[in-house]
């Protein structure tokens, strides 16, 4: 199994960052050691200073491919879930101003935690998925698929380019704007449409 993840892939989370638009999707991973899953509570690491949270829906792989042609994108994924893409953000600062590389800060021990997953089915419209979090009962971010720059299909066609797809991948697609810092004691709640399906503690 494993985690591919999109930066940047929302336009007011890319300005909100003054970062530039992509014109491909921008793609990294964290390893399985990333996962977080059952609402198990997440724990302050010790190397940052100001955590952030990136709230994204999760699609899990259900077909084995590579070079997926855009047709047969859709049949790769069937459920989705809520995630958070949990970020060092002073640490990815630092490197990104070296250009190294961003593992340290983004795909450390539990940095992913995932909801439980729903059927596609179950959602009116594919292309309008509304997604929503909330930090101790506000809401910090909220986005709808409509805004994607690169949709779920066209992410599948561009992964598998380079990485096979296996049953059992995560594909984290991207946060919209509204990314800010957590601490300890601070409670995650993400939801899809009207269901509520990730409750995440900071400890
Ligand atoms: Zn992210």
């Amino acid at each position: 199994m494993k985690i591919i993840c999109i930066g940047r892939n929302y336009v007011d989370h890319a300005k909100e960052l003054n970062n530039p638009l992509p014109t491909k999707p921008i793609i990294f991973m964290k390893p399985p050691t990333a996962l977080l899953i059952d609402d198990r509570p997440f724990y302050y690491p010790d190397f940052t200073k100001n955590l952030h949270h990136e709230a994204e829906i999760v699609l899990k792989i259900c077909k084995n491919g590579r070079h997926v042609e855009p047709q047969f994108a859709s049949t790769y994924y069937q459920e989705i879930g809520f995630g958070i893409d949990f970020t060092a953000r002073d640490l990815q600062d630092q490197l990104k101003a070296k250009g190294h590389p961003w593992e340290i800060a983004k795909a450390f021990d539990f940095s992913a935690p995932i909801s439980r997953f729903i059927s596609l089915d179950s959602i009116p419209d594919r292309n309008n998925i509304h997604f929503r979090m909330t930090k101790n009962g506000e809401t910090v971010q909220e986005g709808s698929t409509a805004d994607l720059i690169f949709s779920f299909d066209q992410l599948i066609c561009h992964i598998s380019r380079f990485f096979r797809l296996q049953i059992g991948d995560y594909i984290f697609t991207g946060t919209p704007a509204g990314v800010g810092p957590v601490q300890i004691g601070d409670t995650l709640v993400g939801s899809i449409e009207d269901n509520e399906l990730l409750t995440c503690e900071i400890k």
